[in-house]
């Protein structure tokens, strides 16, 4: 498991070009509303950890997917990003991402619970909702709302980034009508969303069970707790009739006693235990799973805890004992070679992670990290091979920073100078670094033979006008 500082990359985040364009248009005509301009959507979610992980990751789009299927948005490529924050929070924002928070998987007891949140946040994608709006609102500034009304006058305009300095004038209404209006406008986002919801669930089989008990719970918290509460209240209002609705329709259900299955429960507790040995402190990790729970979650959380703050020769004995206990999962292996990695010893990291590798089928973020091991071997025989694997795991992860980082060491100790280079344009680029990404690409293209394919990509970089200047959003 990794964590990155910046998410993807900026363009990412912009508003997914015309399609949103027109929802929102529609949108607009329909309520008045509109969302916030381009310059401002990019900035939304950066500088939110994004944790990074196969085992996480394959589970919640083995969550996702029946529920994306059955809203019709299968191809649309939806992908859930884990957000290394403990504040339970969901949210959807352009239509290609459902987010969300490592709390709120850390907070759900079941599987059930988290599916119940992917089913109300498909929702929100398939009704085709203004995420921007949400997430303004989410961040509860008034000032914020108010520049994006101002986008109203703007779109009409046809006027694009700075559309928020068009001017107070544009808005006729008093503040606090806005605001109310905006309000009953989520309002009645939410409760479509939940309708959609359980719509889904019901096409799946599934019950909604979780997601009545979570909303109640979250409900509860929004009651007795004034002084401090989690961010998806802000976006979902939980007012008690919203709930009791949903709960009437949900029961309503043939589903509504349906479990999960205990291999998916398993799972489950297993990433709620990784979680907890990546992201809290020992004495957490402790508390949480206490020294007579020999069960595989709990494990699993000390093992990397241990790795994680105890030093890797406590942790190697507790990685060991959980691939013994399970001698084919990719995921202990991982664990191994990410602790024997970090701990300074690549060449030890390559074993396990060639086999975490294998037992994954390839996994593309196993097979950079096994890249970075061998990369870290300094060793110039096996830099082809940590070329090779780059290669293949940046077609399938093609914004990972790392991985062109990687490539560009590999390439660097194979001495082919000009695709070094290029990799290196290429990893700034996905950090979000367009100046570094030019100056780079450019001298790449000195190196390479003119009007060839990598020739050609370092020409697309170097004319790739940095993010302020761009006029479409994409
Ligand atoms: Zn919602």
């Amino acid at each position: 498991m990794i964590e990155h500082g910046t998410p993807i990359r900026t363009r990412a985040w912009a508003p997914a070009g015309r399609a949103l364009a027109l929802a929102t248009a529609v949108a607009v005509a329909a309520t008045g509303l509109a969302p916030a301009p381009p310059a401002q959507a990019q900035n939304a979610p950066r500088g939110l950890p994004i944790i990074r992980d196969t085992e996480i990751e394959q589970l919640l789009r083995d969550y996702a997917q029946p529920i994306l299927r059955v809203a019709g948005l299968a191809k649309q490529n939806v992908r859930v990003v884990v957000l290394g924050d403990r504040t339970f929070n969901a949210f959807v924002m352009d239509g290609r991402h459902i987010f969300i928070n490592a709390g709120a998987l850390f907070d759900a007891k079941t599987p059930n619970e988290i599916i119940g949140v992917f089913a109300h946040e498909t929702g929100h994608l398939a009704g085709g909702h203004l995420m921007k709006l949400r997430e303004q609102l989410a961040t509860a500034q008034t000032a914020s709302i108010i520049a994006m009304l101002a986008g109203v006058g703007a779109m009409v305009a046809g006027a694009r980034a700075g559309a928020g300095n068009v001017g107070m004038a544009a808005i006729m209404a008093p503040q606090s009508a806005i605001q109310r209006s905006l309000l009953a406008y989520v309002r009645t986002q939410e409760d479509q969303a939940d309708h959609a919801g359980v719509k889904f669930l019901n096409a799946t089989g599934q019950s909604s069970k979780g997601m009545v008990e979570l909303f109640t719970r979250l409900a509860n918290e929004s009651l007795f707790n004034s002084r401090y509460i989690d961010p998806y209240l802000q976006t979902h209002p939980m007012p008690a009739e919203r709930v009791a609705a949903l709960a009437a329709l949900a029961k309503a259900s043939p589903n509504w006693n349906r479990t999960d299955s205990p291999e998916l429960q398993l799972r489950h507790d297993m990433m709620r235990a990784k979680l907890s040995g990546f992201l809290d402190k020992p004495d957490t990790v402790a508390r949480r799973y206490r020294l007579g729970d020999h069960s595989l979650p709990a494990r699993y959380a000390r093992a990397i805890s241990a790795y994680r703050h105890s030093g890797l020769k406590p942790a190697l004995v507790l990685i060991d004992e959980l691939i013994q206990a399970q001698p084919n999962n990719p995921y202990f292996f991982e664990l191994k070679g990410q602790a024997l990695l970090e701990g300074g010893r690549p060449a030890d990291a390559v074993a396990p992670l060639r086999r975490a590798a294998q037992l994954s089928h390839g996994a593309a973020l196993i097979e950079i990290m096994l890249a970075q091991a061998l990369n870290a071997t300094n060793n110039k025989a096996v830099a082809e091979e940590a070329a090779g694997l780059l290669r293949s795991a940046i077609l399938r992860e093609p914004e990972a920073p790392e991985a062109y980082a990687q490539l560009a060491m590999a390439y660097g100790r194979k001495g082919d100078l000009a695709n070094a280079d290029l990799a290196a344009a290429q990893a700034a680029f996905t950090r979000g670094d367009i100046v570094t990404a030019r100056q780079l690409a450019a001298r790449a293209k000195t190196r390479l033979p003119v009007g060839s394919p990598a020739w050609v990509r370092a020409d697309d970089i170097v004319n790739v006008k940095p993010p302020k200047a761009r006029n479409t959003p994409n």
